[in-house]
């Protein structure tokens, strides 16, 4: 048995900078102020952490019905984003062959562990079409700290089928070094995939169990995730 939980930004697909730019609209929106997430970094990120420093560097105080409502205003503003052809949006090299393979397995489980609040993620994937292959996952809704994040996908999983993996039997596939980050201290393997953000020299330092330059080589990557 392998549980894989796949990141969506870098490793499953490029939303061409849609989510940042409904980020970003909505924050002036909500809030009052233009470009607060233009100079953040948000790779490997979680959504709300992103926008918890968002807040604190335009000195704007924390409100949850704000918060609440902040979260309704992008993802309205992120449909509308994801729909608008061009900027780059594209499934990620060899995910469209991988998925449906993976997904015939029935000792495989595809679940997803994002930093992505779990409707923003939704949105961007059923661009795609791929929602259908991911039945659980882990979410920022959980937590901010992305670290805490396995246990919520494992909760989910084991529910969903009755089933309890091995730590080892868990995979974490992500394109940041926070992807590797959020498998090692719970005892799963990082398959780190230097498609996106990161290059295989700068993922190496972190010491994934796996890394790779993408997705696209389907015969390895199933030697590994199948
Ligand atoms: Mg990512």
């Amino acid at each position: 048995m392998k549980v894989l939980l796949f990141d969506i930004d870098g490793t499953l697909m490029l939303s061409g900078g849609a989510g940042l730019r409904a980020m970003n609209e909505a924050f002036y929106r909500v809030f009052g102020v233009r470009d607060a997430l233009l100079h953040i970094n948000l790779a490997g990120r979680t959504d709300t952490s992103i926008l918890l420093d968002a807040l604190n560097e335009t000195g704007v105080a924390w409100d949850q019905q704000q918060f609440d409502y902040y979260k309704t205003v992008y993802y309205d503003l992120l449909i509308k984003e994801i729909e608008t052809p061009g900027n780059g949006k594209a499934l990620m090299p060899g995910v469209g062959d991988l998925l449906p393979l993976l997904a015939k397995r029935n000792d495989v489980y595809l679940g997803l562990l994002t930093g992505n609040w779990e409707t923003s993620g939704r949105i961007k994937i059923s661009h795609f079409k791929l929602n259908d292959y991911f039945r659980f996952g882990a979410f920022a809704d959980d937590s901010g700290v992305r670290e805490e994040l396995l246990p919520f996908a494992v909760r989910r999983f084991s529910t969903l089928y009755n089933l309890q993996p091995k730590p080892e039997q868990v995979y974490v596939i992500g394109d940041t070094p926070s992807d590797i980050k959020c498998a090692k201290p719970h005892g799963a393997i990082a398959v780190a995939v230097a498609a996106s953000s990161y290059s295989l020299e700068q993922l190496q330092q972190h010491e994934p169990d796996y890394l790779f330059a993408d997705l696209s080589d389907t015969e390895r990557i199933l030697q590994v995730l199948g």
